[in-house]
């Protein structure tokens, strides 16, 4: 039967008017069998997340600390949800549990995991879903790795013969019995993980906005959203700064070849952005522009390397990137010359070993002349469609020159996918937009 996972975050969970959509949207469609909740989170901007809270509760615990008017807080947000919700449930057995637990072993990852446990349970209860505890399907070997093989067959075993289920997000267990959470976001991962283990038709992603922004929002007035973007376009973006799915959200729906849809629980009528694999049927995508999306990212250096006749000189690269390699150093791009060679990298990094690369560097290679330039942004331009498309490098550039913005390094990657510029840290914004005019303004008239 074809199915579809659905998971919340935690502003659409935050609150029982919260609730009351997020069952509309499932109602609406009786593929939405698998439902993975987050806690609640914020309902307005200095709100305070029940997993933030629960953190705190396991500190106060930790130092043998009363906890009770904290705890007392948490109760409140679900006893909250539930009388408004008048759904005829109590928590009670379940807070006692988790404070009995908290005051013999206070663990921070099962503190957390609570959030979503007790949102699974009053979810599941308003649905008339059955609730699966995470506890018993998502494994981990000792060391806290997911162990995929196992949970995929843990699911499938406790799901069969269910029409419906709600699984809690962000937790699991370990071989050994013990709750682990996955990092901050982590309830991505487990809707992705169950969508492998359901052979799922798509994994919905519900959550605040109606899919990436084209551009970002603090930079870009009212930027587009991305209609379909590629996982090797979102992981482009990701990697220069875009905010978007838990990194490790993507690999076990990437290998099942399961389409991601980031959804609007606010706007349910937004299609959203759809994440597909490269071999998807791109017809029907309504919007085609050039390019899928601008990101940048502060906070580069560039060493700037001169010799005459270095191009003659054999392993004269091998020997630089020798001494990266004994400062621990990582770069990101290393565009030459004939007699220069630039190498940018994260300033942060740089900073512990400066001097020491600086004396490196002349000891390995006696360089004419050799500075390091700080204060660098790098801007990546990403889209599948610049490999067939002329005039695109062209195109960046000359909305750059229009603004007067220097441009101090460009790389295009090999799969053209993508053209990385370097610029002054100030410049970026402007570059930014000016960019966005360039492909997305202009394009749409
Ligand atoms: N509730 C957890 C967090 O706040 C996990 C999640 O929402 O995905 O990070």
């Amino acid at each position: 039967m074809s199915n579809k996972v659905v998971k919340f975050g935690g502003s659409s969970l935050a609150d029982a008017n919260q609730f009351k959509k997020v069952a509309a949207i499932i109602k609406s469609d009786d593929k939405r069998r698998y439902v993975v909740p987050s806690a609640p989170g914020k309902r307005f901007s200095d709100d305070i997340k029940v997993t933030d809270m629960l953190y705190k509760c396991c500190e106060l615990a930790s130092s043998g600390m009363d906890f009770s008017k904290d705890f007392q807080m948490i109760k409140d947000r679900y006893n909250g949800i539930i009388s408004e919700l008048g759904i005829d449930m109590s928590l009670d057995s379940e807070f006692d549990a988790i404070v009995k637990e908290l005051k013999a072993r206070p663990t921070k990852d099962f503190a957390a995991s609570r959030g979503e446990y007790l949102n699974g349970k009053v979810l599941a209860k308003y649905l008339d879903f059955t609730f699966v505890d995470a506890a018993d399907v998502i494994i981990f070997d000792t060391k806290g790795s997911l162990l995929l093989d196992d949970t995929v067959k843990a699911v499938r075993d406790k799901l069969k013969g269910l029409d419906n289920a709600v699984i809690p997000g962000f937790y699991g267990r370990t071989t050994e019995g013990f709750i682990k959470t996955f990092s901050r976001g982590g309830s991505d991962v487990t809707g992705s993980i169950i969508a492998n283990a359901v052979k799922a038709d798509i994994y919905e992603n519900w959550t605040d906005v109606s899919g990436f922004l084209v551009a970002d929002p603090r930079i870009v007035d009212k930027p587009d959203v991305i209609e379909v973007i590629t996982y090797r376009e979102l992981r482009e973006l990701a990697y220069m700064g875009a905010s978007v799915l838990h990194e490790d959200a993507i690999f076990p729906v990437r290998s099942a070849g399961i389409p991601i849809n980031i959804r609007n629980t606010n706007a349910p009528e937004d299609a959203g952005t759809m994440i597909v694999s490269d071999d998807y049927n791109f017809s029907r995508e309504s919007l085609s522009h050039t390019i899928t999306g601008i990101a940048g990212k502060k906070g580069f250096s560039t060493i700037n390397i001169e010799k005459a006749m270095m191009n003659n000189e054999a392993g004269f690269g091998m020997k630089v990137l020798k001494v990266l390699y004994d400062n621990g150093l990582s770069f990101e791009h290393m565009p030459s010359g004939i007699d220069t060679m630039s190498i940018t990298l994260s300033t942060e990094k740089l900073d512990a070993v400066r001097d020491k690369v600086l004396a490196d560097l002349r000891k390995a290679v006696a360089p004419d002349h050799l500075e390091i330039e700080d204060g660098i942004a790098l801007l990546a331009v990403v889209g599948r469609r610049m490999k067939n498309t002329r005039g695109t490098v062209a195109r960046i550039f000359a909305s750059m020159a229009h603004a007067r913005i220097n441009v101090k390094m460009i790389d295009q990657g090999s799969s053209e996918l993508n053209v990385i510029i370097g610029v002054s840290e100030n410049d970026l914004p402007e570059a930014i937009r000016r960019i966005y005019d360039m492909f997305i303004n202009s394009e749409k008239q």
